[in-house]
């Protein structure tokens, strides 16, 4: 495999605590020390892989259930691989495999690694297994939805709209996107995984604190169907438990899936789980960074009543979508829409649905 040309492969571990790196040589030497970061380092990781030994960067290897170093690494320029289930050895119950075996996969069956790139997205490569995963779960979600189980909108009597920021918090872009909702009054919902709330508890309260609401990402942003059932609980559960820990306030039950990668062995194991999926009906495709300009053409081109936005400021470079929230929010005020929490969006007509209630919802259309 001509692409990893280092000769130094650093495997990234995530656990509960943060991350575990292993570099090892074209031999399999161990290179330096194996090092643990926790997971508010992620841009002293990034800096220490690109400085390492004066500008050898290794190859970076990730496995397929952590969705949030390929998007700050690849911005940062580092090459990033992911190895997927089938060429790694099981995982624990929660974490991923070690450090250890993800850099010595990469050395001994590079052929195998997919590399991910900015504009491909984390799942590069996996794109036809993920749209036929989602397709063959349409008639689930369609009977979920008709259960007020799973919704992608809002009325579309109700002229309010709900901002979604997914992926963070982030200890640059989550502080900017507050101050610019402040500005105007605007309350959102911030869809946080559970490892980077963890790492920058006070920016989720402040999320909490401003009237916006938090739900849930899971945990380490997983590829949701390389996961047991088990897996998949335990990534909800942890970040439910630590969501409220951090907020002082009643867990999550609002779940927004990673990749909306919703297939059919995803929604089993989610059955009977106490939560509502929340997809959205507009998608900024911001993670790719088309620019500013047409994050906001996309969002003032396609919303209107009863829209969800789809929009993320953590894990990556989300400068764009920081630069075009106040013309989106300009934008939709100046057509009379109301900008609210998804639990106001979808609270029973005649209330504000604020109050904390989680009683029956009219089924979204
Ligand atoms: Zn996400």
């Amino acid at each position: 495999m001509s692409a990893l040309t280092s000769e130094r492969y650093a495997g990234i571990a995530w656990t509960g605590e943060g991350y575990e790196v292993e570099v090892l040589d074209g031999e399999g030497r161990r290179v330096v020390e194996p090092s643990g970061w926790s997971g508010a380092q992620a841009a002293e990781l990034i800096a220490w892989l690109r400085d390492f030994e004066g500008g050898r960067t290794p190859a970076v290897v990730l496995d397929s259930t952590n969705g949030l170093l390929d998007g700050p690494m690849t911005a940062a320029g580092l090459d990033v691989y992911r190895a997927d289930p089938w060429l790694l050895p099981p995982r624990p119950g929660f974490g991923s495999v070690t450090a250890g075996e993800l850099a010595e996969k990469a050395r001994t069956a590079p052929g195998g690694l997919a590399r991910v790139t900015a504009e491909g997205g984390t799942l590069t490569g996996r794109a036809e297994e993920y749209f036929d995963g989602v397709r063959r779960g349409e008639p689930i979600v369609a009977a979920l939805t008709a259960a007020g189980r799973c919704f992608e909108h809002g009325r579309r009597d109700v002229p309010r709209v709900a901002l979604t920021f997914d992926d963070g918090p982030d200890p640059v872009h989550t502080r900017q996107v507050l101050d610019i909702l402040d500005r105007y009054g605007a309350r959102a919902t911030f869809f946080c995984v559970g490892h980077h709330v963890a790492a920058l508890p006070d920016l989720v309260r402040r999320i909490a604190a401003a009237g916006h609401e938090v739900g849930n990402h899971s945990w380490s942003h997983p590829y949701l169907p390389d996961l047991t059932p088990e897996q998949l609980r335990e990534q909800l559960d942890r970040t439910a438990e630590v969501v409220a820990k951090v907020t002082g306030e009643e867990a999550p039950t609002r779940f927004r899936p990673p990749y909306g990668a919703l297939s059919p062995e995803v929604l089993a194991a989610l059955e009977g789980y106490p939560t509502t999926l929340t997809m959205w009906d507009v998608d900024t495709r911001d993670w790719a960074r088309p620019g500013p300009e047409r994050i906001a053409a996309t969002v003032l081109e396609s919303a209107g009543p009863g829209s969800v936005v789809l929009m993320h400021e953590g894990a990556g470079d989300r400068a764009q979508t920081v630069q075009a929230l106040p013309a989106i929010v300009e934008g939709l005020l100046e057509r009379g829409l109301e900008l609210v929490t998804v639990e106001e969006l979808t609270a029973p007509p005649g209330t504000d649905g604020a109050d904390g209630t989680d009683g029956p919802r009219p089924p979204a259309r």
